[in-house]
């Protein structure tokens, strides 16, 4: 086997018996890793109907069999439980190094049950792993943690996956760090591993991964050394981060603003990729292996002072923190995304759920008796800042909110529920659909709730599709179509950005991204150059098509139903201010979209897969 170990390491915390699972080829053909390792693995080994946050919830920790190849994007993994948000499938991906030093510490993967007495962390090294105490880390920052595990180990290289405060005191979106600035952000998993009582996996390994024709990777890695420089949208996301098209947006009116109820923000400029350049960006930082090192380095200005080891603000949380609580401070922004990665939050949860608590004290759905005083208006950025940390906290209204908006609302009741933005439980993250409808499929039919990363955005393929012609996708389709050709434009980006998560690679990367420097068909030579497997695109979009209709079954088997397949009602109701005013979606339009796509995908009316599909995927 080239490219991968052949090993996952199966941890029971109940007993803390730690086993390695042996498995063949085939199974990784079949499944390439990422979120269809964890959804073998909670399809196979999990009860129905458990809590999230108890013993019974498996949380995987995977790569994908091309992780740790040296190429620029090749080094995410996935986390995958079932979600505390939403109930149902979880999943979240992370850049960074840890990925690839898991694979070189000889294992490809982590399944994680029970739950121990007290508090541990993993240690995954060189062919080993042992459970060890955290009983002193528990309560820590991420960087004191990071700080004394690499201490004890005595290894200033080790990498550290872990959870902060917050998911101690399982926030419902807290998150896993790593590195202290690349997180598995969204779904609560970090709440699901402070229900486990573990604190961190710290991985450390030596050994080299294997690749069928070493040749070719150096050939694909001097094409992208001397193609990426030439490349407009890659140079952008170097110079100015994922932030570089937030301007771009606003002009558009699609940037997230007031808690999504306009379209664009007066104070755009001034929480700007441009501004963050030329006020705290201190250096740039890049994932392993990569080149062009979208990561931001900022040095907030008192009172909002940052430290850069926790990196920078993304797009997403500029915009969750800005446009969305019309705050326009960015260093009160690049605070609030230090605080959350110390705690281990994810941003775009915390962003909404704050928008969504100043649109109910707008309405005097919320009053200051109880926001403890705070005036909760939009625009005010000490409230921001301060929510943020009484949500980590679990203080006062903090902790309602740090239950997510769909819990938050049905607490406060008072008609508050139209404010809160969430698709099956999980907060909407910052783009609006209502200027891409691409986008209002996704919301509604990714398995794991609101999700921007589940296709590629659609303005862009009004004009040009030359990038997507490998999949089939010969025409341009109209950004505000809902018709048949929009969802088969969606199902087939579905399926390819699906299938980057299953291969654990930055959606930045490659086709049809903006940034993207690797075309589609590179990615068919890179595993082949990898595993030696002669695999085309078809067998690749087919183990893609598995993990989707996976997710599906098993949100089936958790309780929902067609009707979870929905949209917050703001998104029916015209947006008020902006280019874009009076935009909507036709909830009649979405929902015959959404039948078109069960027909395309083999599922039944009910959106249940039918078992001729499943035999297809090789699944029954
Ligand atoms: S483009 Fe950015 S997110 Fe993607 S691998 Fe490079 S540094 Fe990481």
């Amino acid at each position: 086997m080239f490219g991968f170990n052949g090993k996952i390491l199966k941890v029971d915390l109940n007993s803390q018996k730690i086993d390695v699972e042996v498995l063949d080829e085939k199974f990784y053909r079949k499944y390439l890793g990422g979120r269809n390792f964890g959804l073998y693995y909670l399809t196979r080994e999990m009860s129905t109907n458990i809590d999230p946050l108890s013993p019974e919830n498996i949380l995987v920790f995977a790569t994908g069999v091309t992780t740790g190849v040296p190429l620029t994007g090749f080094c995410r993994h996935s986390v995958v439980a079932k979600s505390p948000l939403t109930n149902g499938f979880g999943e979240a991906e992370a850049g960074g190094f840890w990925g690839a030093e898991l694979k070189f510490a000889g294992f490809d993967a982590v399944a994680i049950k029970g739950a121990s007495p007290k508090p541990v962390y993993l240690w995954v090294h060189d062919g080993e792993a042992e459970i060890r105490d955290a009983s002193g880390l528990w309560g820590q920052l991420t960087k004191d943690t990071q700080k004394a595990i690499r201490e004890e180990l005595k290894d200033p290289l080790v990498r550290v996956a872990q959870i902060g405060p917050a998911g101690e005191k399982l926030v419902r979106y807290a998150c896993i760090m790593n590195d202290l600035k690349y997180a598995n952000g969204r779904s609560g998993l970090g709440a699901v591993m402070g229900s486990k009582n573990l604190k961190a996996i710290a991985v450390r390994g030596h050994n080299k991964l294997e690749f069928k024709d070493p040749e070719k990777i150096k050939e694909l890695a001097k094409w992208h050394s001397e193609n990426w420089l030439k490349h407009p949208g890659a140079l952008a996301r170097s110079r100015l981060g994922t932030s570089d098209g937030l301007l771009a947006m606003n002009a558009d009116g699609i940037l997230p603003t007031r808690n999504f109820s306009k379209g664009s923000f007066d104070h755009a400029e001034d929480i700007s990729g441009e501004k963050m350049k030329d006020t705290i960006l201190i250096g740039t930082e890049g994932c392993y292996a990569c080149s062009i090192r979208c990561k931001r380095v900022v040095k907030g200005k008192p009172p909002y002072e940052t430290d850069p080891n926790y990196g920078g603000p993304e797009y997403e949380t500029i915009a969750a923190f800005g446009s969305l609580c019309e705050v326009s401070d960015l260093n009160a922004i690049s605070y609030a995304n230090q605080l959350c990665n110390a705690y281990g939050m994810d941003t775009i949860s915390a962003g909404c759920t704050i928008a969504f608590a100043m649109e109910c004290f707008e309405n005097g759905v919320l009053t200051k008796d109880e926001t403890s005083h705070i005036d909760l208006r939009f625009g005010n950025t000490e409230a921001m800042v301060k929510l943020v940390d009484m949500i980590a906290k679990r203080e006062g209204l903090g902790d309602i909110l740090a239950e997510g908006v769909m819990r938050a609302s049905q607490r406060i009741g008072k008609g508050s529920e139209k404010y809160a933005m969430h698709v099956k439980g999980k907060e909407v993250p910052m783009h609006e659909p209502r200027g891409k409808t691409g986008l209002a499929l996704q919301y509604t039919l990714s398995p794991s709730g609101a999700d921007h990363m589940q296709a590629a955005h659609d303005p862009v393929f009004q004009a040009n599709v030359e990038n997507i012609k490998p999949l089939g996708i010969i025409e341009p389709v109209d950004r505000l179509s809902l018709g048949p050709d929009k969802v088969r434009l969606f199902k087939y980006l579905q399926l390819w950005w699906n299938l980057l998560d299953c291969l654990c690679v930055c959606k930045f990367v490659i086709a049809p991204h903006g940034a993207g420097v690797f075309k589609i068909n590179h990615l068919v030579d890179i595993v082949n150059a990898v595993t030696g497997w002669n695999t085309s695109l078809l067998e690749l979009m087919m183990a893609s098509d598995r993990s989707i209709s996976l997710a599906r079954e098993f949100n089936l088997r958790e309780g929902f139903t067609k009707e979870d397949d929905q949209l917050p009602m703001r998104f029916y109701e015209p947006l008020e201010f902006g280019p874009r005013k009076g935009a909507r979606i036709s909830e009649r339009d979405l929902n015959e979209a959404i039948s078109i796509y069960y027909g395309m995908m083999g599922w039944d009316r009910t959106g249940k897969p039918e078992t001729v599909k499943l035999q297809e995927l090789s699944l029954f």
